[in-house]
């Protein structure tokens, strides 16, 4: 059975239309209080998503501030290039193999949090988030949909002075810095949606739509992104694979974020993330 899950005062839960159930109160002990160790029981996620009326909600979601759903992710991919609209808009080439980068899970920080600008140069990506979990290595593309545990929303904020900095290219600090990857509001497990490959994205910049596209727009398919990575990386329950933005940010126009500006960032049958960015 589909789950929704989130992290509330960092501690596990579930979620069902506006209530939220308390993980480790709800399973009696049996999935853990730590969203990294729950996400490590996704049998369990099921079957109490299933049996969430048996049981009293803990609270209302709108009365608390969510956290990211993966806290402390171990690895935490980014890739560039994906939907072909953005490879244009870049003029760049399209990649014949996905290109990869680190997003640092230090980055890695929950739906509503601020964002800490530290130039001038600094622009947003809205993008489909893939949480992986049961982990593995030389996962088989056919097979690659059963180590996904969920998906979210995350922002792959970036700082395009640092991304540029060096020739070439090194994606890594700029993609990184401190509070550059909001994620959530939750995380939803993919049989949760009837197409969980083709999702509606959408990044508002303070209400005015500036990218607008669908998941199925992928040059590399989730599964193909998984297969491609854990040739190289095992893969570990809560590793995130950022899978790239759509056309619209704001460097094609030489227009970036500024101080106060708000970012909300959407996907179909997940939610949204709304961060503030503040010049520091
Ligand atoms: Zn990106």
């Amino acid at each position: 059975m589909a789950f929704t899950f989130a992290n509330v005062n960092k501690k596990s839960a579930l979620i069902r239309e506006n209530s939220f159930f308390d993980l480790e109160t709800i399973s009696d002990g049996a999935v853990s209080a730590d969203p990294m160790e729950a996400l490590t029981t996704p049998e369990v996620l099921h079957d109490l998503s299933e049996n969430l009326d048996n049981f009293a909600a803990s609270g209302n979601v709108d009365d608390v501030v969510l956290g990211a759903p993966v806290p402390r992710p171990t690895n935490s991919f980014g890739i560039g290039l994906n939907y072909q609209t953005h490879v244009d808009e870049a003029a760049m080439e399209t990649p014949d193999v996905p290109m990869v980068f680190a997003k640092l899970p230090s980055c890695i920080t929950g739906p509503t949090s601020d964002v800490q600008m530290r130039s001038s140069e600094c622009d947003y990506e809205g993008e489909l988030v893939v949480v992986i979990g049961p982990g593995g290595k030389d996962i088989d593309e056919n097979q690659a949909w059963e180590h996904v545990i969920g998906l979210t929303v995350g922002q792959d904020f970036s700082d395009r002075g640092a991304q540029f900095m060096n020739m070439p290219a090194q994606f890594t600090l700029g993609k990184s810095m401190d509070s550059f990857g909001p994620t959530g509001p939750v995380l939803v497990s993919p049989d949760s949606f009837p197409d969980p490959a083709d999702l509606e994205l959408q990044t508002r910049v303070n209400g005015e739509l500036r990218q607008h596209d669908r998941t199925s727009s992928l040059i590399f398919s989730i599964p193909k992104l998984i297969a491609f990575i854990s040739r190289f990386v095992t893969l570990t329950t809560g590793d995130l694979i950022f899978t790239g933005t759509p056309e619209g940010v704001g460097f094609r126009n030489g227009v970036f974020l500024t101080d106060g500006d708000v970012v909300r960032t959407y996907i179909e049958g997940i939610g949204t993330l709304e961060n503030r960015c503040i010049q520091i």
